[in-house]
This record gives C-alpha cells, sequence and structure tokens, in this order.
C-alpha cells in the first residue's frame, strides 16, 4: 500500500503538512488531506501574513483572497478568486467544484454562491494587518481620511519583497495512490484591485493527474501564469522527468522568459510529487524557499535549490 505523503510550501507550510498527515493517517482521501492542511494555515493567524484573514490587503485596503483544488484522480477541480469576507476560501472553491459544472467563480458573484451555500460573512481584517497596510502601503503618504489613495493606474511599482506575499500549496498522496492539491493566498500585498495572480488558475498555480503527477506554484503569480508553470511541471513529469528535475526545468523556463523581455527573473518557486511519491522542488535566485515534507508522521523543513539565471 503506498505510504500518504504530503508537501507544502514554505515554513508555514509545516502547519498544513501536519494537519494534511492527521487527515491522511485516518484514511481520507488526497484531495480531503490537501484541503484540511490549507484551511490549516488559513485558521492560524499566527504563522503568516499572505493567506485567509488577517493578511495584508490590496491597495484600497480591502482583503481579497483566491483559492483552488484538484483530485488526481478525476481531473475534477474548483478555485475562486477575488473573494471577500470568507474565511475559508478553500472549502469554497472545493464547493464550486462539487455543487457546480465551473471551475472558477470570482469577486462579488463567488460571495453570493459562498451565502448561498451556507457560508457566513466575517470580518476579515485584524489590526495589525491595518497598522502595516498604513504604515508600509507604497502610495499612501498621507494618513487615512487626509486624501484618498493613490490612483490604482497600476503605473507606480509594487513593493514586492519576501514578506509581502508566499501561498500555501498543499500536494498529497493518499494511502490508494490518488493525488490531490489545494492551494490558498492572499496574493500580492497592496496589489491593484482586480488583479488575480497564478494561484486559482488551474494550471498555473496547482495542477494534479494521477497518470502523471501533481504540482504546484508560489512567487510572483504572474510569471508563474506566463510559463503555464505547474501544468509545465505535471507534462515534464508525465514525461519521465523526476518531480525535482520537472521544478529546474520549470525555474529555468521562468528565468528564459525574464530574459526574452529583458528583466531579472521574479522570485518563484515550484514544488512536485509524482504518483510514485517522490518530491521535488526549485525556485528561481534569491527565492531563499523552504518547503515543508510530511511522510511516515514526520513533518521536515527542505531548502529548495535556486536556480540561477543564464545557467
Ligand atoms: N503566487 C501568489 C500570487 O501571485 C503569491 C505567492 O505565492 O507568493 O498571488
Amino acid at each position: 500500500m503506498p505510504d500518504p505523503i504530503v508537501i507544502a510550501t514554505w515554513p508555514f507550510g509545516k502547519v498544513a503538512a501536519e494537519a494534511a498527515l492527521k487527515s491522511l493517517a485516518n484514511g481520507d482521501p488526497a484531495l480531503d488531506a490537501a484541503i484540511a492542511g490549507a484551511q490549516a494555515v488559513e485558521d492560524d493567524y499566527s504563522c503568516r501574513t499572505s493567506v485567509g484573514f488577517g493578511s495584508l490587503p490590496d491597495r484600497l485596503g480591502r482583503l481579497t483572497l483566491d483559492a483552488c483544488v484538484m483530485d488526481g484522480k478525476t481531473l475534477a477541480c474548483g478555485a475562486v478568486a477575488g473573494v471577500e469576507h470568507i474565511k475559508h476560501p478553500v472549502a469554497l472553491a472545493r464547493r464550486v467544484m462539487d455543487r457546480t459544472t465551473h471551475v472558477l467563480l470570482v469577486g462579488e458573484a463567488a460571495k453570493w454562491f459562498a451565502l448561498q451555500q451556507g457560508f457566513p460573512l466575517e470580518v476579515p481584517y485584524t489590526s495589525d494587518a491595518i497598522k502595516e497596510w498604513l504604515e508600509k502601503h507604497p502610495d499612501l503618504k498621507q494618513r487615512p481620511g487626509a486624501n484618498p489613495p493613490a490612483p490604482c493606474d497600476g503605473a507606480s511599482e509594487i513593493n514586492i519583497d519576501a514578506d509581502h506575499h508566499d501561498t500555501v500549496t498543499v500536494l498529497t498522496r493518499d494511502a490508494k495512490g490518488s493525488l490531490g492539491g489545494a492551494c490558498t493566498t492572499s496574493g500580492l500585498a497592496y496589489k491593484l484591485p482586480g488583479r488575480v495572480g497564478d494561484s486559482p488558475i488551474i494550471g498555473a498555480g496547482l495542477y494534479a493527474d494521477d497518470l502523471a503527477g501533481a504540482a504546484g506554484g508560489t512567487g510572483v503569480g504572474e510569471e508563474i501564469i506566463r510559463i503555464a508553470g505547474s501544468s509545465y511541471v505535471v507534462e515534464l513529469m508525465r514525461g519521465g522527468r523526476s518531480p525535482q528535475e520537472a521544478c529546474v526545468r520549470a525555474c529555468e523556463r521562468v528565468n528564459a522568459s525574464a530574459g526574452r523581455r529583458g528583466v531579472h527573473p521574479a522570485r518563484v518557486a515550484f514544488l512536485a510529487l509524482d504518483p510514485k511519491g517522490n518530491v521535488g522542488a526549485a525556485c528561481t535566485a534569491k527565492t531563499n524557499f523552504q518547503y515543508a515534507v510530511g511522510r511516515g508522521g514526520k513533518v521536515e523543513l527542505v531548502q529548495a535549490k535556486e536556480i540561477a539565471a543564464g545557467m
């Protein structure tokens, strides 16, 4: 019988991996376990500022969340993007998968669907997140009320550093050998209102197929979308590459795409799990990506290899 495995992005992925391992140990299917892991991070305000309630909001001070889920056995998937006031967007993404014929619902309409499904509307802000937004907002030089926030014209650069994004992406293999994935994030802090990154886009932030493998991405989502990142990693595994090789190749592709535009590669990371239970991860330069690996009842953090441009 295959042993249950979970991998999850970033040090807070430990929280996810522990919850997902527990769920797998109870005999839950891979997708349920991945969602349990993602939801544990949505619930833990102390471990992150970029997933779920209490995260850093967009330029207008609104916190909008993105999430998706995918079942490797059936290729069933669901996603929500730009959704406000819903504490567990990953659970809502699951409802989209289970209760609609669609894959992705966005914004107000996703919230309407959540209400229909019995999700409560809740207050997503914490005083710490609002304080940081007021202090570090890239445009908001005045005190609140003195002037409206600067125009959202996309012209000024959004300040993206290690503290201003990170997604939890959880990949699992259950005791039957099936794969599942879940991904949840608030995206980039101070993003333009309406901006959606890779995380809720099936094939970009997440992909899972029992016949090939599961993969997820984190980092600057625009670069992951540009190369259809998670789908690319999975297709490389389908072609015989190991999860590690596939993640390295995806990072090389991110580097090459930046080269074609004459810009520095953004910070991006990929992680992958194949049907045999092999895992791998890689990141672009200066990403300092760690991911949690859980198996045999234990969870450990592993440092991913950095792939510098030009290699
Ligand atoms: N990929 C996420 C986004 O672009 C952010 C992150 O994972 O760091 O929204």
